[in-house]
C-alpha cells in the first residue's frame, strides 16, 4: 500500500530511507468516469490522497496519452508535465495528507475495449477493461507498479438503458437531470438519459485489478454460506444458460474459503461473460471478467465449462489480489497458486481422479519440454505461462505433500493474515512455511523453484503413490505394455477397469487397433467422455461397424457430434443426407461448432441442389461478420477458405480483422489475406480498390510484408 514513481525528468532522485520505504504513498482514488460511446473515449475526473512522509522532489501518476483539462492540489491548480506516459508534478515540502484532482481525457488504444459497436446487431454493445499486461493508465491516471495500492472508488455516468458492473459494492445509483449539473461541459453531444452508478470498496489494491463493464446485463444474486454476495451477471439472451454456466459457484466458493482458511477478503463478489475477452478469465478484485465462450448450455457442460476458470480466478482474491506479487520474478504466488486451488476445487467436485489424471496430463507436457532443453525456473519473470500456472501448481502439490496438510494449511494462512493487502516476495511464503513447518525449504527452492528441469521422478512417484488408476497405468507400461499384448490386455480386463480417465488414456494409446466388433461393443454403457475419446482416437471407420458409429450422432455431447459427423462424412459421402438431417438445427458449443461444419459439409455433398446450397452459402459466409464472436469468425473464415467459397463480403470481414483486439485471431486473418492475395490475386486487388486508399496503403503493408 505505499509506493509512488520517484523519478526522473527534471528532479534528482531522491534516497530512500527514514521510517517510510517510500516518501510518498497513494491510499485513495476516486474517479468519475463517463465513457463517450460514440468516439469510444473516456472523460475522467480523479480524485487523489496521498501522504507524504518526508521531503521528495516530484510526485507522478501513470497516464498514457491523456489530455488534462485541470490538474489541483488542495484547491489549486499546479504547474504540471505531461510526458504522454505520466503526469508529474512538484512534490508539497511538508508531510501531511494531499489530495490531487485531476479532469482528464482519453483515447485508450488498449485496456478498454468497445465491442458490437461496428456491426448491425442493437443492443449487443459493451465496454469492458483488461488491466493485467494492457495498464489501467490508459483510461485512469494511476500506478503501473504493483506496489502501489490504493483503495478506489469508481463512478459512472452512463446511459441508463445499459449496467455497469465494476470493483466493490455499489453503493448508489441515481438518473442524473440538469438538477446535478448535467450535461455536464463537452457531454452536451448525447442526448440520451444518463445515471449515475457509484461503487465503493473497502481495501486497497494494486491499479492492475480496477476494471469495469458496461452493457446489457441482467443479474441473479446468491451468496456464500459465509454471507459474502455473489452476483452472477448473464446477457438477457442467455438467461436459460444462467445454471449450466455458473454451476458450482456457490459450492466452489464455501470450499475455497475453508481450504484457503481465510476468509474472503472482499466485501462482495461479482463475474460478468463478455464478448471477444482476451482470455479465459481475468480476476479482478470483486469482479472477475470471463469470455463469454464460457457461457453454456447443459449439454455443452461436458465438454467446455467455467468451473475450472470461476475456481483460478476467485482463488486469486486471496492470492494475486489480497496478497501481490513484489515483481514479476514472484509471479509464482499468484498463477501457481491459483492453478493449485482451482485443481483442489475441481477434486471435490469431480472426483480425485479427474483431478490426478489432468496433473499427469500437465506434467507429461512440462517433462517434455523440460528433456528437450525448454525447462523454466519459477523464478524465472519471463517463463511462460504453462511453467506459472501448472509448474506453478505442481511445486505446491509437492510442498504439501513435503511438510504436511496441518503445516502446509497453517502456513497458508499466516501468509495471508500477515501480508494482507501488502506485496510479498517467493521469500515471504517460505519463511511462513518452514517456520509451520519446522523444515528447511532450501532443497525445495532449488529443485523446484530455482531449477529449469522439472522433476519428473518426484511427480511420477507422487502419482503412483495418490492414485490408484495411475497406478495401474505405470504398472501395465512397465510389464512391457506394447502392441498387440497392450490391446489384448485392455480388451481383456476392461470389464474390471474402474477409472474412466484410465479407460480414456488407454483408447488413446490403443488408437484405431481398437476399431473391432468385441470392442466396441463394449462401449454402449460407457459414459460420454470414455466413448468421446474412442471416437476421437478412430483413424478409419470400416463399413461393417458403420452403424456403431453412427450412433455416436446422439451422445449428449457436440464434441462427440461434431467430431462422428464429420468422420462419418468423410468415410460415407453416400450417407451424409442422413447425417446433415441427424443434426440439422443443432449449433453446439458457443462458438457453434455444430452449425458451422454442418453447413460446410451441406455445401460439399452432391445430393444437394444448387438452389438450396445458396442459402448455405449465405450462411456460412455471414458467420464472418462482426456479429460474431471471433472464435465463431474464426472458424468460418477457416471452413469457408478450406472449401474455396469465401464471398467479397467474407474478404471484407477478413480485411477488418486484420485489425483485431484478439492478436490470434489478428494473425490468422492476416495470414489468409496473405494467402488469397496470392491465389486469388485479381480478386483480392479489385476488392482493395474499392477501399479508401489509406486502408489500401495498410493492407498492402500486410500483404507484402
Ligand atoms: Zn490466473
Amino acid at each position: 500500500m505505499r509506493f509512488i514513481h520517484f523519478i526522473i525528468t527534471w528532479f534528482f532522485i531522491v534516497p530512500i530511507f527514514g521510517q517510510h520505504e517510500k516518501a510518498v504513498d497513494f491510499q485513495k482514488v476516486e474517479v468519475k468516469i463517463a465513457p463517450l460511446l460514440s468516439n469510444q473515449s473516456i472523460m475522467g475526473w480523479g480524485s487523489y490522497e496521498f501522504e507524504v512522509y518526508r521531503k521528495t522532489d516530484s510526485i507522478f501518476l501513470d497516464a498514457v496519452a491523456m489530455k488534462f483539462q485541470s490538474v489541483n492540489l488542495n484547491g489549486r491548480a499546479i504547474n504540471y508535465r505531461n510526458s504522454g506516459r505520466s503526469i508529474g508534478f512538484k512534490a508539497p515540502k511538508k508531510p501531511g495528507t494531499y489530495k490531487l484532482k485531476l479532469s482528464y481525457t482519453a483515447e485508450p488504444k488498449q485496456t478498454v475495449y468497445f465491442v458490437g459497436f461496428d456491426d448491425d446487431l442493437e443492443n449487443n454493445e459493451q465496454v469492458w477493461t483488461q488491466g493485467q499486461g494492457k495498464y489501467t493508465s490508459h483510461w485512469l491516471p494511476s500506478f503501473d507498479d504493483m506496489t502501489e495500492k490504493a483503495e478506489f472508488d469508481l463512478l459512472f455516468i452512463v446511459n441508463s438503458n445499459l449496467e455497469v458492473i465494476a470493483n466493490g459494492k455499489l453503493s448508489a445509483k441515481q438518473k442524473l437531470n440538469e438538477a446535478h449539473g448535467f450535461p455536464a461541459p463537452g457531454m452536451a453531444k448525447e442526448r440520451v438519459p444518463k445515471s449515475r452508478w457509484r461503487f465503493k470498496m473497502n481495501n486497497p489494491m494494486s491499479s492492475y485489478l480496477a476494471a469495469f463493464v458496461i452493457g446489457d446485463f441482467d443479474k441473479q444474486l446468491t451468496h456464500s454460506a459465509s454471507g459474502v454476495p455473489i452476483e452472477l451477471y448473464y446477457e438477457p439472451k442467455d438467461s436459460l444458460k444462467v445454471e449450466p454456466t455458473y454451476r458450482y459457484t456457490t459450492e466452489i466458493f464455501d470450499f475455497l474459503e475453508e481450504e484457503i482458511g481465510v476468509p474472503y477478503p472482499w466485501q462482495n463478489y461479482k463475474q460478468v461473460p463478455v464478448r471477444d475477452f482476451l482470455y479465459a478469465g481475468m480476476e479482478n478484485t470483486t469482479c472477475t471478467i470471463f469470455s463469454d465462450q464460457y457461457v453454456i448450455d447443459s449439454t455443452a457442460f461436458v465438454d467446455k465449462n467455467y468451473v475450472n476458470v470461476n475456481a483460478h480466478e476467485l482463488a486469486h482474491q486471496w492470492f494475486g489480489n489480497m496478497v501481490t506479487e513484489q515483481s514479476g520474478a514472484n509471479h509464482w504466488l499468484h498463477e501457481g497458486f491459483a492453478t493449485y486451488y482451482a485443481y483442489l476445487a475441481e477434486e471435490v467436485l469431480f472426483g480425485s481422479d479427474h483431478m490426478y489424471w489432468k496433473l499427469y496430463e500437465t506434467a507429461k507436457t512440462l517433462h517434455n519440454l523440460s528433456e528437450n532443453g525448454d525447462g523454466e525456473a519459477l523464478t524465472n519473470p519471463n517463463a511462460n505461462s504453462l511453467t506459472f500456472y501448472e509448474k506453478g501448481a505442481w511445486a505446491l502439490f509437492l510442498l504439501r505433500d513435503r511438510v504436511g496438510d496441518i503445516a502446509f494449511k497453517k502456513g497458508i494462512q499466516n501468509y495471508l493474515n500477515k501480508y494482507a493487502f501488502g506485496n510479498v516476495t517467493i521469500d515471504d511464503f517460505l519463511n511462513e512455511m518452514e517456520r509451520t513447518s519446522n523444515q528447511k525449504l532450501q532443497s525445495f527452492r532449488s529443485r523446484w523453484l530455482e531449477d529449469e528441469e522439472f522433476p519428473w521422478p518426484d511427480v511420477q512417484k507422487y502419482l503412483i503413490e495418490k492414485n490408484a488408476s495411475l497406478k495401474s497405468y505405470f504398472t501395465i507400461y512397465q510389464s512391457g505394455g506394447s502392441y498387440p499384448d497392450l490391446v489384448d490386455t485392455v480388451i481383456r480386463n476392461w470389464d474390471a477397469l474402474a477409472s474412466d480417465q484410465l479407460k480414456k488414456q488407454l483408447i488413446k494409446d490403443c488408437s484405431q487397433s481398437l476399431i473391432r466388433k468385441d470392442f466396441i461393443e463394449k462401449l454402449t454403457n460407457e459414459s460420454v467422455k470414455v466413448r468421446q475419446a474412442f471416437v476421437m482416437a478412430t483413424r478409419t471407420i470400416p463399413e461393417d461397424l458403420r452403424h456403431y458409429f453412427e450412433e455416436f450422432l446422439d451422445d449428449p455431447s457436440y464434441l462427440t457430434k461434431e467430431i462422428a459427423f464429420v468422420k462419418l462424412s468423410l468415410a460415407f459421402p453416400e450417407r451424409r443426407l442422413r447425417y446433415l438431417q441427424d443434426l440439422e438445427n443443432i449449433y453446439g458449443l458457443p462458438n457453434k461448432n455444430i452449425r458451422l461444419v454442418w453447413l460446410t459439409v451441406a455445401l460439399l455433398t452432391d445430393e444437394i441442389p444448387q438452389k438450396g446450397k445458396g442459402q448455405f452459402y449465405k450462411e456460412l459466409n455471414a458467420y464472418t461478420n462482426s456479429n460474431f464472436s471471433f472464435e465463431t469468425r474464426q472458424m468460418a473464415f477457416e471452413y469457408l477458405s478450406q472449401i474455396n467459397a469465401l464471398s467479397d463480403s467474407s474478404i471484407l470481414n477478413l480485411i477488418d480483422a486484420t485489425n483485431h483486439h484478439i492478436w490470434q485471431f489478428k494473425k490468422s486473418s492476416r495470414n489468409l489475406l496473405r494467402s488469397l492475395a496470392k491465389e486469388e490475386k485479381d480478386r483480392v486487388e479489385r476488392i482493395l480498390n474499392g477501399l479508401p486508399s489509406q486502408e489500401q496503403l495498410r493492407l498492402k503493408k500486410i500483404i507484402t510484408p
